[in-house]
């Protein structure tokens, strides 16, 4: 495995577009698959709408995506600051220590979203092709998170707080559930907005692109440019109808998989 990981593959880094040595990229970063990861035996398990069982996975999305200068910019200026970021407000939300609005680095935090929803539009791997991005939404995303790009122009962002009206799933469940990138149409209301979504460590993130119109942007449950403050709406996942459906899938074949348990101990 080490060593297959090790062998150079030469591509074009799709960040900076130069003819390079590609890094196994991930689009989630590696470190909010490595806490589940820790607490499960190496394993995750992916929750997928696809038929077949529920499957444990170690497999935390990456492929050959970015020369090794972007993928460390990308590591270093985002997706660090971010996780610790989503890691100590989750745990001040689960001590009861917050509630409303938080201080955020909201240009920081709209390029992480932007460069996980991008990378993930980007990748081969499996995981993502739930996410449904054109080429054009695809190069506004990567303009965005180069030097001097600007999320805002075209793009808004929420994040959410993710609980369990029927508490079924506690705070601390919740925050170990990875839900795939999504995009999501409203079918019943056609518009030209589209919105793509994922859960990371109890959070709902969401992208919505073009960007909502200017009434609507001074609300504080989006991420403004003008101020580093974000008012974090809780979010039923009962309400949530993509939530739900493949959560209801994946429900059943826990249930299935624990009588199976069951029945090979008896
Ligand atoms: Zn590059």
């Amino acid at each position: 495995m080490a060593n297959a990981n090790k062998k150079e593959v030469i591509g074009i880094c799709h960040l900076c577009k130069n003819l390079r040595p590609l890094c196994n990229s991930h689009a989630i970063p590696h470190s909010f698959f490595r806490e589940i990861h820790q607490r499960n035996n190496g394993q995750a398990i992916v929750i997928s709408s696809a038929p077949g069982p529920l499957r444990k996975s170690n497999d935390s999305g990456a492929d050959r995506l970015l020369c090794s200068e972007c993928e460390n910019k990308l590591g270093n200026d985002l997706d660090a600051p971010a996780y610790h970021w989503m890691k100590s407000t989750q745990e001040k939300l689960l001590k009861g220590a917050v509630s409303g609005s938080v201080e955020v680095n909201s240009t920081m935090m709209a390029k992480f979203i932007t460069s996980m929803f991008w990378r993930a539009s980007v990748s081969k791997n499996d995981l993502y092709k739930n996410l449904i991005v054109s080429q054009q939404e695809r190069e506004i995303m990567r303009m965005s998170i180069i030097e001097n790009g600007n999320p805002f122009e075209q793009m808004s962002f929420s994040i959410a707080n993710l609980y369990d009206s029927k508490k079924q799933f506690d705070g601390v469940s919740l925050s170990e559930f990875i839900l795939q990138p999504t995009t999501w149409t409203n079918a019943n209301k056609p518009s030209k907005q589209k919105l793509l979504f994922l859960t990371i460590k109890g959070f709902l993130i969401v992208l919505i692109t073009p960007r909502v119109k200017p009434s609507e942007r001074s609300r504080p449950i989006y991420l403004s440019p003008k101020k580093d403050r974000i008012f974090l709406r809780p979010s039923d996942v009962r309400t949530n109808p993509k939530f739900m459906e493949m959560h209801d899938v994946a429900l059943s074949k826990v249930i299935e998989r624990d009588s199976k348990q069951v029945d090979d101990r008896a």
